[in-house]
């Protein structure tokens, strides 16, 4: 088990549930890191007193290192303070739980610091995705997903030593708070309808991709890399009750699922005591009171953010890079109120079509694409 962590994102929901794992299992936390949320990462800092905080921008850094003198904890910031904390000798495993492709940089220090990485950050992965899981074996980075869909095809993994003997991933999706409904009715949706999401509580970039699908779609992708699986080898299946996590076919036809009570707690638990499974106060799944377990197959027509996604993991290279960072203008925008529920997959559409896509991109031609995408996205909108 892990005995020291660098938590990256720690002020968000799965920062939060991070540290109630740590609690729970007695795990150190070397260093933890936010973007603006001083007043929790203070609180957090004098509970966990671990060796290394660090912000975004230096103002918020002076502020803090101001409220915890005295208490010797180092405060750094900037990427330069972001990348320390990836990589801090103490630190075992980095969770990295910062939302968007803000993660990606400090999430290659953790990589190639050859640490355990636990993934709860899905862009990183589907933006650079071949660059993470390269560089990953070439440092000896042991990469564990924290995504729920994704740590549960991990978990059924285990014990299968070919990755040939897979024939099929089968990510369940909860459809998000506007299943059965038209495309018309979706694309009118406000705000307040996109941030009810009928299973999990989440950050509202999460919540939002859920309403829109863009979050299976992304999930689509992060399977695909995460797993080294074709496009063809990955399905989506509507499970609106959120029990079965995901599922594995494997080549015999036998299919295992990973089930349970939804709570990020778990996975993250997992990611963390992997190899081994640590007790927990997850109420237990009751399989005599839950529903009915329905499947359905998704509507990409009413949600075209999944189809693009789909077709961006086939179509590969750049693509992704630029359906994400869209992705991410285009959300941000809406969750302002400056662009309605239906314009979202609009402008990613139009990102798609104007950026000309680059095959095998380096590091730096992802982070152009991306912010391409994002200017594209900002100009559409005006
Ligand atoms: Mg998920």
């Amino acid at each position: 088990m892990v005995k020291a962590i660098s938590l990256l994102g720690s002020t968000g929901s799965i920062g939060r549930q991070t540290l109630d794992v740590c609690r729970e299992q007695g795990i150190r936390v070397a260093a933890l890191t936010a973007r603006t949320s001083i007043d929790l990462l203070e609180r957090q800092a004098r509970e966990f007193r671990p060796r290394l905080v660090a912000v975004n921008d230096l103002e918020p850094a002076l502020e803090l290192a101001g409220r915890l003198t005295g208490l010797d904890i180092e405060v750094a910031y900037g990427l330069d303070g972001l990348r320390r904390a990836a990589s801090l000798p103490e630190s075992d495993a980095v969770v990295t739980a910062v939302v968007g492709m803000a993660a990606l940089l400090p999430t290659m220090a953790a990589v190639e610091a050859g640490k355990r990485v636990a993934f709860a950050n899905k862009e990183t992965l589907v933006c650079a995705g071949e660059l993470v899981m390269e560089t990953a074996k070439r440092y000896g980075a042991e990469i564990i997903p924290v995504d729920s869909e994704h740590s549960a095809i991990f978990q059924c993994l285990q014990g299968s030593r070919d990755r040939g003997e897979i024939k099929r991933l089968i990510l369940t999706c909860s459809g998000g708070p506007f299943f059965g409904l038209r495309r018309e009715e979706v694309a009118k949706k406000t705000r307040a309808d996109a941030l009810r999401h009928p299973n999990w509580t989440m950050g509202e970039k999460i919540t939002i991709d859920c309403a829109t699908l863009m979050n299976k779609g992304l999930e689509f992708i992060e399977a695909m890399r995460l797993f080294r699986v074709t496009p063809d080898q990955v399905d989506v299946v509507i499970h609106r009750q959120s029990i079965i996590h995901s599922m594995v076919e494997f080549r015999d036809g036998a299919v295992l699922a990973q089930m349970g009570t939804p709570d990020m707690r778990l996975p993250i638990r997992y990611a963390l005591t992997y190899p081994y499974r640590e007790k927990s106060e997850l109420p237990a799944l009751d399989l005599l009171r839950c529903p009915p377990l329905t499947f359905a197959p998704p509507d990409l027509e009413a949600f075209p953010c999944l189809r693009m996604a789909m077709d961006c993991a086939r179509t590969g290279g750049t693509s992704c890079a630029v359906l994400n960072g869209a992705n991410e203008a285009a959300v941000e925008l809406f969750r302002q109120e400056r662009i309605s529920f239906g314009q979202i997959p609009d402008l990613v559409a139009e990102a798609l079509d104007k950026i000309p896509g680059i095959h095998h991109p380096a590091m730096d031609e992802i982070l152009e694409a991306d912010q391409k995408a994002r200017a594209c996205v900002l100009e559409a909108a005006k």
